[in-house]
């Protein structure tokens, strides 16, 4: 099975009519995703419990949307008996008893995990290049990142391996890998989907979300996996609508503001001329577009790189070797263990936040950095919401570039943090922001960012999928891919 033309709805047809069983879906989809596998390097585990679970589906019969379709998991989304990695060393062996509230949702819908897709190490990166196992290949030029740290997921989707995956999003990694990889990703607002067995990166920044080729599955799958969860105190009781049915692309009389500053210096003139052409799109639909500033979105990247740092500085004291993970050989006593464990378990990109963030929070620099970010995080907030009482949505390029040569960027710290500019500012504000496909950049993909209301992920769905009908960019094969199958 190849997905490049199927899509979920189009899967069901086939699974109720009894065309095909689930069975054999998760059969062939296992079967492409290994033979992709050499090229692409999109997974870390593949689930060979899959067939299993779909043989299940198929006694029980195919109920609603989701049922009896594989699905491709995030691997810092903890599922019962599959390994469970986040890419790091130090959670090698890590076979979790639970599942993740979003795991329970999709099991619940019927949907077959098919596995974990690679990341950077605990989400970490832009690239996948700091994930311990694999970085994972663009299927549009094999000698480029599919992005991060969702790059696995991204890749995956692109390449037709599944229909449709879970990614998380703490600083961009839905949106920018979607972007570079030709295919949609939404990060839903903080608080619509429980992050409950997610493995926490940046706690007041995480949230789940999904990519699909097109607009419509995400919209399915989110349905699916949103609402409140008693285990996540952060889950929001807000109603979910169904995003699925609500779709339209009618654009009449929707506000579009397009921050000045999100055309920052040094952005591609292709990705420019790809988001202008967008907004003309829109224009013609009949929304309007308008020109607003953001003065405090060039503190973003510094702001963001304190915070989350400083969260994930916390969060991650919990691999310590005792428990469960990686645990150092031949210490002499618990600080040796402590020690080896975690200077062994984790890779240079996580040591390095784990630094900056006890540092940042440390006593003497409290004050002037995580305290000081905090205080202009609200500034932030307040400038994006006075911004969304005018306006409907936020549009502007995804990314700055298309993607980037394997390599490139992987030494140099500062170029892949500033690769998430555009990115964080909803992350910051716990505002919906999806990526969809709007043309193509040196033939590489560039994507749209959409930013939208609180709450308002239908807006921003119905906008990429008014954009998707008008430019089609789901019939695109990725070109490294060409005359392969
Ligand atoms: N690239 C960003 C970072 O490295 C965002 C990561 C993410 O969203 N998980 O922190």
């Amino acid at each position: 099975m190849d997905y490049m033309k199927e899509t979920i709805d189009s899967l069901h047809k086939k699974l109720a009519d009894k065309e095909l069983t689930s069975e054999e879906l998760t059969n062939q989809t296992l079967d492409n995703i290994n033979a992709k596998q050499k090229d692409l390097n999109t997974f870390i585990t593949v689930n060979d419990k899959a067939v299993e679970a779909a043989k299940k589906v198929d006694e029980d019969g195919i109920k609603g949307p989701l049922s009896g379709i594989p699905i491709a998991i995030k691997d810092n989304i903890v599922t019962n008996g599959i390994k469970t990695t986040a890419a790091s060393k130090i959670l090698y062996n890590f076979m979790p008893v639970y599942s993740a509230t979003v795991m329970e949702k999709l099991e619940a819908a019927g949907a077959i995990d098919a596995g974990k897709t690679n990341l950077d190490e605990f989400a970490m990166g832009s690239s996948t290049e700091t994930s311990y196992y694999k970085t994972s290949v663009n299927p549009w030029d094999f000698s480029r990142v599919p992005g991060g740290s969702s790059g696995g997921s991204a890749a995956a989707v692109a390449a037709g391996e599944v229909v449709a995956a879970l990614g998380t999003d703490t600083g961009g990694s839905i949106r920018q890998p979607s972007a570079f990889n030709g295919i949609f990703g939404i990060k839903p607002t903080y608080g619509r989907v429980s992050r409950w067995g997610v493995i926490a990166f940046a706690s007041s920044l995480d949230q789940v979300g999904v990519m699909s080729k097109r607009v419509e599955d995400s919209a399915t799958v989110l349905a699916t996996i949103a609402g409140h969860d008693d285990h996540d105190s952060t889950s929001s009781n807000e109603p979910v609508p169904d995003y699925r049915a609500n779709l339209n692309k009618d654009m009449t009389g929707v506000k579009i503001a397009v921050p000045k500053e999100f055309w920052h210096e040094g952005t591609h003139p292709d990705v420019v001329e790809s988001t202008k052409k967008a907004l003309d799109a829109y224009k013609k639909m009949g929304a309007t577009v308008e020109e607003v500033s953001l003065p405090t979105l060039k503190h973003a990247v510094e702001v963001y790189y304190v915070l989350a740092s400083s969260e994930a500085s916390s969060n991650l004291q919990r691999y310590d070797g005792v428990r469960y993970g990686y645990r150092a050989k031949d210490v002499k006593n618990i600080n040796d263990l402590f020690v080896n464990s975690r200077s062994e378990g984790f890779g240079d990109e996580v040591k390095r936040r784990i630094m900056l963030g006890t540092f940042a929070l440390s006593a003497g620099a409290y004050d002037a950095y995580f305290k000081k970010a905090a205080q202009v995080r609200t500034m932030f907030i307040e400038e994006l919401s006075a911004v969304l009482d005018k306006y409907d949505l936020i549009m502007g390029p995804s990314t700055t570039s298309p993607a980037f040569k394997i390599g490139e960027k992987v030494d140099d710290p500062l170029a892949m943090y500033m690769n998430d500019i555009l990115t964080i500012p909803a992350n910051l504000a716990g505002l919906p922001a999806a990526s969809v496909p709007a043309g193509l950049a040196e033939g590489l993909p560039v994507g749209l960012q959409i930013i939208g209301k609180p709450f308002a992920e239908q807006a921003v769905l119905n906008a990429a999928y008014a954009l998707q009908e008008e430019n089609k960019f789901y019939e695109k094969i990725p070109t490294a891919l060409k005359g392969e199958d």
